[in-house]
């Protein structure tokens, strides 16, 4: 991670997981511009509660930080669960516009549905792309990154995100969290401080269809949204984008053949 803008101890093991919807993450790394999606009502529509202060964190090795902000209508809910190293925090996002049989509760094909911001999109989605093989990720990005959700420590917002908890219990439960962690950030604000939760890798939450097929590699991927994915090499190999694809399927060949 290369960042002057906070400092992170990733010494605290992050890991997050499970059975609710826990993507969502078009909802802060694809919204249209001028949310479009929205229609002719967008002006009117309410401010929930993500807008107060969550914001999503790409992150990689070599890779500089970049802050998202969510969609004004998108919902942030902590929840409790018991696992087997006992309690642990999970988060669930949810449009707050959009009825929750559609829109994101396990996504229930978001891509395919006709009225979708993801419906005319030549792509995988996002949430798609951070489940792929690392020789996918690494291709397309130059680096593998990861995505964490940045909670702000703000009485407000955390007075909003966990039902039946006050805003100094959820701070106290994010604090004693051993899947959290605290840091000291300046994005394009004043500094603040905010508690880091990484998004959970869950294939179940992941929506697939013909049209949003998991991906199972570079080829794969390749076949299906080529002017996209030529279009991201172009801009990070320039005249050599072929040789780096030819390499990447190259080197997926030679995985395979070792299984
Ligand atoms: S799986 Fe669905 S909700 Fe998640 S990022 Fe993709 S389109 Fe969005
Ligand atoms: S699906 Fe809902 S929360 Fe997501 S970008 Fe659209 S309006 Fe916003």
């Amino acid at each position: 991670m290369k960042t002057d803008s906070h400092q992170v101890d990733f010494n605290k093991p992050i890991s997050f997981t499970d059975d609710i919807c826990a993507d969502g993450i078009c909802c802060f790394m694809s919204i249209p511009r001028n949310q479009s999606h929205l229609g002719m009502w967008k002006a009117f529509l309410k401010r929930r509660n993500a807008s107060y202060g969550v914001k999503l964190l790409y992150t990689g090795t070599q890779a500089k930080d970049i802050v998202y902000n969510p969609c004004r209508c998108l919902e942030f809910y902590l929840k409790e669960v018991t696992t087997e190293s006992g309690a642990a925090l999970r988060v669930i996002l949810r449009c707050g516009i959009f009825t929750k049989g559609r829109r994101p509760y396990t996504c229930k094909a978001f891509p395919d549905k006709t009225d979708s911001f993801m419906h005319d999109v030549p792509a995988p989605c996002v949430y798609n792309e951070y489940l792929a093989h690392e020789n996918y990720v690494q291709l397309k990005y130059t680096h593998v990154f990861r995505l964490f959700y940045a909670i702000k420590d703000d009485r407000r917002l955390l007075g909003m995100i966990f039902p039946g908890y006050t805003a100094e219990e959820t701070r106290e439960k994010l604090n004693q969290c051993k899947e959290v962690v605290k840091i000291s950030a300046v994005w394009n604000e004043k500094p603040s401080e905010y508690f880091l939760l990484e998004v959970p890798k869950t294939k179940t939450v992941l929506y697939i269809s013909d049209a949003h097929p998991k991906i199972e590699g570079v080829k794969h991927a390749y076949d299906l949204w080529q002017g996209h994915i030529e279009g991201w090499l172009e801009k990070h190999y320039g005249s050599k984008w072929q040789a780096n694809l030819a390499d990447a399927m190259n080197k997926e060949n030679t995985v395979k053949r070792i299984k």
